[in-house]
């Protein structure tokens, strides 16, 4: 969050496009709103992109892709089986490229994100600026009406009432 992964994973599909590559984007559904069928930036660039139910059939969507990229933003809305998804692809000779946040709220590793680093041919880590402290900041800071979130509430959490802001490993507060 806040440390430019959307604006860089759209910038590689824009590369990946002027060097003559089809590319298909994808990213998940998080709530039962309407999910905007494009991936945006902070700074206004998009990309359109199909939504989709990461619980559901993850595997079918991938099915039959005539492109040659693959972009995947918010890895981590989706479940384990994205990781064998991502090596079908590129066994079959697709290039994926995806972003996502590799800790939860907690400063824990955010499945699935270890273990798509993990099999991935390169992985570029950024990180923000820590709004206290102005360190580096590689965590995510979950505040519930201002105070720092209690540590046991859910990993995944959709609400109105919930912010985040980026924070170093030192500033960071669980409740
Ligand atoms: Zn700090």
């Amino acid at each position: 969050m806040f440390s430019g992964k959307t604006r860089e994973l759209i910038s590689r599909a824009e590369r990946a496009e002027i060097a003559g590559n089809s590319i298909k984007a994808f990213k998940p559904s998080i709530d039962d709103r309407y999910e905007e069928e494009k991936i945006s930036s902070h700074v206004g660039r998009s990309l359109e992109a199909e939504v989709l139910e990461p619980e559901e059939d993850l595997a079918e969507n991938f099915e039959d892709l005539k492109e040659d990229v693959v972009i995947i933003d918010e890895a981590n809305f989706f479940p384990d089986e994205l990781v064998e998804v991502c090596q079908n692809l590129a066994e079959g000779g697709k290039r994926v490229i995806l972003a996502g946040t590799d800790q939860t709220f907690r400063g824990e590793p955010f499945p699935p994100l270890p273990k798509l680093c993990a099999i991935a041919e390169e992985v570029e880590k950024l990180n923000a600026v820590c709004v206290k402290c102005g360190g580096v900041a590689t965590r995510n800071q979950r505040l519930v009406d201002g105070e720092p979130a209690e540590k046991d509430s859910p990993t995944i959490l959709v609400g109105a009432e919930e912010s985040y802001e980026a924070r170093c490993r030192h500033c960071h507060e669980l409740r």
